[in-house]
């Protein structure tokens, strides 16, 4: 089978940088028109400000897309953030900034899209999820308990789109080099444990995400709905 993405609309949310950057430029390159949105716009890059921690701007966003593309068909939820800390020291803002941005939202950006996928009677909405949607991970509750509810939220709403065409599907990315690991990588000792711990025995790159997503984003997949890939070089398998 060929992949062939040619004329589907993109939607990717935090792709100025990290793994969002490389599923858009992905996406691209196998023909679809990517809408690149990030919480700054920028318009040496062509990225498009949306906060997905503000509805106004996630309808206005749709909207504009939808009169200026016409349709929508890929929707990417990988705008995430992590807060660490100890579980005595954990403040309420580092609950609610973590499951906001990584759950909440991505519900109602999903709930918005749908609502143009379903009329069209077709789409694919892929979240990114964490190895912490299967584990508890360390010092970071609120970003296990978010990544775990994606899990959980990609399920539900696989069962209620597939009657109507739309599969809803989520990448588990393991350790990625980016941002959001930075301070993982700067440790030494947690660097060189996470290392030992991995089969294919080095950190995932941003491109090694981009993949998945193609498939997911394209015919290929039209039978997998619900499902929570994992990517990350066997960490789980071990
Ligand atoms: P990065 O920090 O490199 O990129 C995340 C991007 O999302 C940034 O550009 C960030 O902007 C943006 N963003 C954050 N909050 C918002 C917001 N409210 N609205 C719009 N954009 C926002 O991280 P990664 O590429 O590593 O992470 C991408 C996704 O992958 C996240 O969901 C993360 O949880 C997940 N993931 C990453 C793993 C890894 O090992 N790196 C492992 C498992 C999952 P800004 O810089 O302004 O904050």
């Amino acid at each position: 089978m060929k992949v062939d993405l040619n004329n589907k609309v993109a939607l990717v949310t935090g792709a100025a940088q990290g793994i969002g950057e490389a599923i858009a430029k992905s996406l691209a390159a196998n023909g679809a028109r990517v809408i690149r949105t990030d919480r700054a716009a920028n318009p040496a890059t062509g990225v498009v400000a949306m906060d997905v921690t503000n509805p106004a701007q996630i309808q206005s966003v749709i909207a504009d897309l939808v009169r200026d593309q016409g349709r929508l068909d890929i929707l990417v939820n990988n705008a995430g953030i992590i807060r660490r800390n100890d579980l005595a020291d954990f403040t309420e803002e580092d609950w609610d900034a973590v499951v906001d941005t990584n759950l909440k939202t991505l519900f109602f950006l999903s709930q918005a899209a749908a609502g143009v996928m379903t009329r069209q009677g077709a789409g694919k909405i892929i979240n990114i999820a964490s190895l912490l949607s299967f584990q508890g991970g360390i010092r970071v509750p609120s970003y296990a308990a978010a990544k775990s509810g994606v899990a959980g939220l990609t399920k539900a709403l696989a069962n209620e789109l597939a009657p109507k065409g739309v599969q809803v599907n989520a990448i588990a990315p393991g350790y990625i080099a980016t941002n959001n690991t930075a301070a993982l990588q700067a440790d030494e000792t947690r660097n060189r444990q996470i290392l030992e711990r991995i089969p294919t025995g080095r950190w995932g790159k941003p491109e090694d995400i981009a993949g998945a997503a193609v498939f997911l984003a394209s015919p290929a997949s039209d039978y997998v709905t619900g499902h929570v890939l994992a990517v990350d070089g066997g960490w789980l398998a071990r």
